[in-house]
């Protein structure tokens, strides 16, 4: 039985290993060792999720109650905070604080005995949840040597600082089991859990054909992703073939699953978000008749009026699970459907779009559910009144997808653009400044990077400290200072987790920043947190808007 030691020290050695091609190698070779069931164990836990995809949000337990733990194993009721700035991360200020408790405990653990653990502690549910699962991580980490402590904390926080990304992964199981790399790849798509697929790829049953998966549980699909286009004139350009236009709520994403009798609410994410939305779980039910059908829209929040109101509104309804009813009465929502993902028990995901929504037009008709508003564009003219319309009418702005594109989960597979009026990048904080004056105590300027070329590599493109209320700067350096793992001068540097939604007047040439760029009047408009820093905007997109700015196309869309 594989320990749970041989992999903290693999976690190790991969840390310190700079050429991607060995890490490659190692978590190979490490996996092949594994027997079927501790391949899919690992292979998780190397992705920094503690249960099977979309699972995860059952588990509840934060970084604080690692701590917490962590520090009444050593004897300690007031956990020192200065040993958390020195560390260099939350994994190795765990490490230390364990190495306190003295006697240390030998490395007792198998990879599965965790997995048990995990599975156990997101099953504690009711009254005294909290109590409980903070017993049942306490007695997990009471089993733990130090090392295996850092590696614990660092699954459930999802942070692994091992340079194995989910790109690499895949590459190591391909390796492992000897299989084409976009053979794996493609059934990564298809499968979305990296635990199934590499216990799948060790028994050589690697589902390839979407036709023939048939959901026997329902399990989320990553959902597909969308490429931002400066305006209609670029997205007629970059798609160059016929497609259609749909309003771009602006709400939360929603994956909704029937499977018999029972329906299940998936978040972007991938949480499970049905117990916060009742009121959708009852509609689906009582109208959609098929069986095995999955579908992709947004949830968003009205108004008194039946206006769209905004995204944080909506958010107070996510991952609730208490006072649920009130909310349903202070705050109703509107289902918007736009894609078709599983139709009687068949992935579609290889199905044209204008298939996928003929079909989806004709399953909301004979439910009465709404879809978003949409039009095939003749022209460029068109296309722009629709635009304009959908932003009178309160929408975020316009999607264009190409009519023949195919479903990629969890990839901006080119054929879907987003096209928006007002002039923001999702940014990561990467780092924040403590605040004098009225912003005395508070992390309050904010350094913001996009993403680079290389996998995880963000280069900073400006700094803000406009946007925020006094009530989100103290919100914002809470959640700050949970992910700082270093502090120089004014100074906290962050795990780079927390996305913002940025507005800025124009992007300026930078010799300061390596991005080479920088915002001008940067304001954060708000907390993306349904969104990883994987999903933030790329310099690339930058570069690309400043040479549109340079040639003196308007950024708004030549208004
Ligand atoms: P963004 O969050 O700005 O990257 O834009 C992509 C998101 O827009 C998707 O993840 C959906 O949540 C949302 N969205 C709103 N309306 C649509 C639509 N008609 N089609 C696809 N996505 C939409």
């Amino acid at each position: 039985m594989a320990s749970f030691y041989e992999l903290a020290q693999l976690c190790e050695t991969l840390s310190q290993t700079a050429s991607r091609i060995q890490r490659v190698q190692l978590v190979a070779e490490f996996l092949s060792t594994l027997a079927p069931e501790e391949v899919e164990i690992a292979a998780r836990f190397l992705a920094g999720q503690t249960l099977a995809q979309g699972e995860n949000g059952r588990l509840k337990l934060s970084a604080r109650a690692v701590w917490k733990a962590a520090a009444e194993l050593a004897g300690e009721t007031e956990p020192d905070q200065a040993l958390l700035a020195n560390a260099a991360d939350f994994g190795e200020a765990i490490e230390t604080l364990m190495r306190l408790r003295g006697a240390e405990a030998g490395p007792t653990l198998a990879v599965v005995d965790v997995a048990r653990a995990f599975e156990a502690i997101a099953a504690i549910a009711g009254r005294a949840a909290r109590q409980g699962k903070l017993a049942a991580l306490r007695e997990l980490m009471a089993r733990a040597a130090p090392l295996e402590g850092k590696l614990l904390a660092r699954i459930v926080i999802g942070e692994m600082r091992h340079g194995v990304g989910e790109g690499l992964l895949v590459e190591a199981i391909a390796q492992m089991a000897a299989r084409p790399l976009a053979e794996v790849q493609r059934a990564f798509m298809l499968e979305g859990d990296v635990g199934r697929l590499a216990r799948a790829a060790r028994h050589g049953d690697l589902k390839l054909d979407a036709q023939a998966i048939s959901p026997a549980r329902p399990r989320p699909l990553r959902p597909m992703l969308a490429q931002p286009a400066a305006d209609i004139a670029q997205a007629f350009a970059l798609l160059d073939r016929p497609f259609a236009l749909e309003h771009k709520l602006d709400g939360a994403r929603v994956q909704i699953h029937r499977f018999g009798a029972e329906v299940k609410i998936f978040s972007r994410r991938l949480n499970e978000v049905t117990r916060s939305l009742p009121e959708i779980v009852t509609l689906v039910q009582e109208s959609v008749k098929e069986d095995g059908v999955i579908m992709d829209g947004e949830v968003i929040a009205l108004g008194a009026d039946g206006r769209p109101r905004s995204f944080q509104d909506l958010m107070r309804r996510f991952g609730r699970v208490h006072d649920i009813q009130r909310l349903l009465r202070e705050q109703p929502t509107a289902l918007f459907l736009f894609d078709l993902i599983a139709w009687r028990g068949r992935l579609m995901v290889d199905a044209p779009y204008h298939t996928r929504w003929d079909a989806l037009s004709a399953l909301a008709q004979r439910a009465g559910l709404t879809l978003a508003q949409r039009i095939v564009a003749g022209s460029v003219k068109e296309a722009e009144a629709f635009f304009e319309d959908a932003l009178t009418a309160g929408y975020e702005g316009v999607m264009a997808k190409a009519l023949d594109s195919i479903y990629t989960p969890g990839a901006r597979g080119g054929g879907w653009l987003k096209i928006k009026r007002a002039h923001t990048l999702d940014l990561v904080i990467v780092a924040a400044d403590w605040g004098y004056g009225r912003r005395r105590g508070w992390l309050s300027n904010y350094h913001l990077a996009a993403r680079g070329e290389k996998p995880d590599e963000l280069l900073e493109v400006g700094k803000t400290f406009k946007g925020p209320s006094d009530e989100e700067f103290q919100t914002l350096t809470e959640q700050l200072l949970a992910l700082k793992h270093d502090e120089r001068g004014k100074t906290a540097f962050v795990r780079p987790e927390l996305v913002v939604e940025v507005a800025y007047s124009d992007i300026q040439r930078s010799p300061r920043y390596p991005s080479g760029f920088a915002l001008r009047f940067a304001r954060i408009v708000r907390v993306r947190e349904d969104k990883f820093a994987a999903d933030a905007d790329t310099v690339a997109t930058i570069a690309q808007r400043f040479a549109r700015q340079a040639a003196g196309v308007s950024p708004l869309g030549g208004i």
